[in-house]
């Protein structure tokens, strides 16, 4: 089934327990400040329902219609598609609600079969299951994946950190299910969805085997606590801490119990799908951010400053080069014969997330040399809708006659937006610290290729099946005549 919007709204009113700056909120669509993400959120239900969207949006298998976004993702055209759904939902300011979820439902899929395969045990049929339960009601998902850790060089189970649950752990096993305890942190829109993926942040170890575990777990679950982040960094509950507290999970919604084993796998499985969907949506923003850069520069009447240009250029080698790598990370996706699921290159996908996050300081550092000093010291928007003071502001903070004051005035406000605290951490920390990718990049990295190529360079034979043939001359000799 595909939900309607007011469907998804309705589904909100679930008695989920959120707590935002200090008070509970009993009713999250009746809470002011919330409206807006649910508009957004709401929207991509809307975009899904619209004649215009929904051959792209969802498809039909034996007569039923489902989000695409369920589908098992089966060739690197199926992984473009998903980039063209989250990018077409971007610029219609639309979803959000079940981005990092389908990483982790796909992850978790991925793992699930390598763990069953090497185990025997029987996960892969739950986390069907789940995916068939999503296909036919249509819910938002969310990947609940960073633990707050604690002392960050000792396992889970180490004496020595403060107590046992800074990962979420299973607590207790029954015959029809198991309780976990324990807290997720920064999970994106969490508030606003229906079912947590959850899933480890890291290898465990077999004393540690309580803290392997992967399950689906509905917000409103007994137990189950949302600490919004604060209003005055995010709007919309934001990226909210999630307690655990004893809350039990079904056998069918368990996707790992224990098997310490695939931790990592878990882990790693959901990170190759969600670095490609950083990527993709991050794309759209930093087009956004190089055109900002070009309005601030016009309405400075500054385009033909060759220092301005060179910087502009640059914002816009960053915006296309992450695109660049994010296309090639999903058409150069590698079917797995074992599980059947398409992944995404990780090489290039870890590229891009690594390229943009490493370089957003350096792009926001651009717009604020071609903006000047106003950015940071502007009046307020209240000063604007002053009638007394308005006429000061139009007059002396307008730019090149040709545009209105307010348009730059909102450049402006965008600027602090786009180079506030949040969006830089954001940039770095969301979808895995650079440090992650560096990790994954060097244990992906062909280095026998690479040695060998070095080796050939310099004329010395390889059996690397790429330059064993390869001449150690250049094939054509000039004639001694010639
Ligand atoms: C806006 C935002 C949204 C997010 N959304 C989600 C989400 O939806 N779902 C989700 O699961 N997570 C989400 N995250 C979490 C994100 O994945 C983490 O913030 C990220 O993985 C870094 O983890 P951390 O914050 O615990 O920092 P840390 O891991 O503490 O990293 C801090 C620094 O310490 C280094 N470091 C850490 N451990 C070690 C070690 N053992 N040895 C050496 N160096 C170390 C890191 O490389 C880094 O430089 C989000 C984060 C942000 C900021």
């Amino acid at each position: 089934m595909i939900r309607t919007p007011e469907q998804y709204v309705k589904d909100l009113r679930d008695g989920r327990v959120v707590y935002q700056d200090g008070k509970q909120i009993k009713d999250i669509t009746a809470h002011p400040p919330y409206k807006e993400s649910i508009e957004r959120y709401a929207s991509e239900y809307y975009l899904s329902n619209h004649p215009d969207y929904r051959s792209l949006f969802n498809v039909v298998e034996d007569g039923e219609e489902y989000s695409f976004m369920y589908k098992v993702p089966q060739s690197g055209e199926d992984l473009q598609r998903r980039r063209m759904i989250i990018q077409t939902l971007n610029r219609s300011l639309a979803g959000g609600s079940r981005l990092t979820g389908i990483d982790g439902l796909n992850g978790v899929a991925w793992a699930a079969r390598k763990m069953d395969a090497a185990m025997g045990t029987k996960y892969a049929a739950n986390v069907e299951g789940f995916r068939k339960w999503c296909q036919q009601h249509d819910p938002s998902i969310c990947a609940a994946v960073s633990d707050p850790k604690g002392h960050r060089a000792l396992h889970a189970e180490d004496p020595k950190q403060k107590h046992k649950d800074f990962y979420l752990r299973i607590v207790d096993r029954k015959k029809d299910g198991i309780y976990i305890t324990g807290c997720k942190l920064h999970i994106s829109e969490s508030i606003m969805t229906n079912v947590l993926v959850c899933l480890p942040s890291r290898n465990h170890n077999e004393t540690g085997k309580d803290y392997a575990l992967a399950c689906a777990v509905p917000v409103n679950s007994k137990g189950v606590t949302f600490l919004a982040t604060d209003s005055e960094l995010s709007r919309g509950g934001g990226h909210p801490m999630i307690i655990f507290d004893n809350v039990f999970v079904p056998n069918e919604m368990v996707f790992m119990a224990g098997e310490w084993q695939f931790s990592r796998l878990m882990a790693t499985s959901f990170a190759r799908y969600h670095r490609l969907t950083a990527a993709t949506y991050k794309y759209v923003q930093l087009q956004g951010l190089a055109g900002l850069a070009m309005l601030l520069a016009e309405y400075n009447g500054l385009t033909h400053a060759t220092r301005i240009r060179d910087m502009l250029a640059w914002l816009a080698m960053y915006a296309d080069v992450t695109e660049a790598l994010g296309k090639a990370a999903a058409l150069d996706a590698k079917i797995d014969p074992e599980t059947g699921l398409a992944a995404p290159n990780e090489v290039y996908s870890n590229c891009a997330k690594f390229w943009f996050a490493e370089n957003f300081h350096q792009a926001v550092k651009y717009v604020e040399d071609i903006a000047g000093g106003i950015a940071g010291t502007m009046p307020s928007i209240k000063d604007w809708e002053n009638p007394e003071i308005r006429k000061y502001i139009d007059k002396y903070l307008g730019g090149d006659a040709q545009y209105p004051t307010e348009d730059r005035l909102k450049a402006l406000q965008m600027l602090r937006w786009q180079g506030s605290m949040f969006m830089g951490i954001l940039s770095i920390h969301a979808e895995g610290s650079l440090a992650a990718q560096r990790m994954t990049l060097y244990q992906q990295a062909d280095w026998e290729k690479f040695k060998a190529a070095a080796k050939h360079q310099m004329r010395m034979p390889t059996d690397h099946p790429d330059f064993k043939e390869m001449p150690l001359e250049p094939p054509w000799k000039m004639p001694a005549k010639l």
